[in-house]
């Protein structure tokens, strides 16, 4: 495996940072996850554009463009010969001595790899898998605000630690008002009276690229979709749930703590329309 560090593709086993990177010390920095399918990569302009976000939010200077990074991306699939992957790509502030201050790092750390996609069982998306809202809340916006994409994981890692003491394979949080927001690496969804619902934005999310699909195959099969804020409620009483990401497209959700669900029309309706999607895009 051929890992691509800063400006060059290495081996595994020589792709290493240093102990003074401030991505390690200090979890500054920034990333993506994308998929590939049959050697295309699934909304890589949406995906470059949010890095470049993220990164502009938190004041880092990739010193690559767009175009770079797109050809960095390729290169790495090519060299290690991967049509269907997992693609990691992330910017650390870089090296720099001790201390909190930005300029204490000349030059971001660009790392991207890729492995072969290993799907999720096809048994989560028969039957459905269990989430629990956890007791830690998602970082507060105006603290460190979901949408920047960033290295500094512990709030979602906390939450990851509550689902598996609970046998659950996602947690759910809530934000600081009680509101729900989105999983550890998802975005959330739910069925109520024939309407989509998603937590807005503004309730401190990340936008997910997939959400983004997702919201609007459902406006265009005639689903009405609803952004807005809801409580733990309105989840219970939702008559489906499923969540979204790059890599797991739409999964389907057959329990929320105790509340038990079948997976719904609409949740095999998206999915579908989803990978029809996926297979359009991959031809253009
Ligand atoms: N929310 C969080 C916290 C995530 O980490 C992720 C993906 O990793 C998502 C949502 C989904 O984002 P996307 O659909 O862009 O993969």
């Amino acid at each position: 495996m051929y890992v691509y560090l800063d400006d060059r593709l290495v081996p595994a086993d020589d792709a290493k940072v240093s102990v003074f990177d401030h991505g390690f010390l200090y979890g500054d920095g920034v990333y993506e996850t994308m998929r590939a399918y049959s050697g295309v990569v699934l909304m890589l302009d949406e995906h470059i554009k949010r890095l470049f976000r993220s990164a502009s939010m938190i004041g880092l200077d990739i010193k690559k463009d767009a175009g770079t990074v797109k050809t960095a991306i390729y290169k790495t699939l090519d060299t290690n010969l991967l049509k269907n992957a997992y693609i990691r790509l992330t910017v650390s502030r870089g090296y720099g001595s001790i201390g909190l201050d930005p300029e204490l790092c000349k030059e971001a750390t660009f790392v991207i790899f890729a492995n072969e996609f290993r799907a999720y069982p096809e048994e989560y998306y028969e039957k459905g898998i269990k989430l629990i809202i956890a007791e830690t809340r998602r970082n507060l916006k105006e603290a460190l605000n979901p949408q920047i994409k960033s290295l500094n994981f512990l709030n979602n890692i906390l939450a990851k630690i509550e689902a598996k003491g609970k046998g659950a394979y996602e947690a759910l949080m809530l934000n600081s008002k009680g509101n729900l927001t989105e999983g550890t690496i998802s975005n959330l969804f739910f069925v109520s009276n024939n309407t989509l619902c998603t937590p807005s934005i503004d309730c401190g999310i990340l936008d997910g690229i997939t959400r983004n699909v997702v919201i609007s195959l459902a406006k265009k099969k005639g689903i009405a979709v609803k952004e807005d804020k809801f409580g733990k409620e309105d989840l219970y009483n939702a008559s489906g749930v499923f969540i979204t990401n790059s890599t797991m497209e739409i999964m389907p959700v057959c329990q929320v703590d105790e509340v038990e669900y079948t997976v719904g029309n609409i949740t095999k309706l998206l999915h579908t329309a989803y990978k029809a999607n996926v297979r359009e895009y991959i031809k253009n």
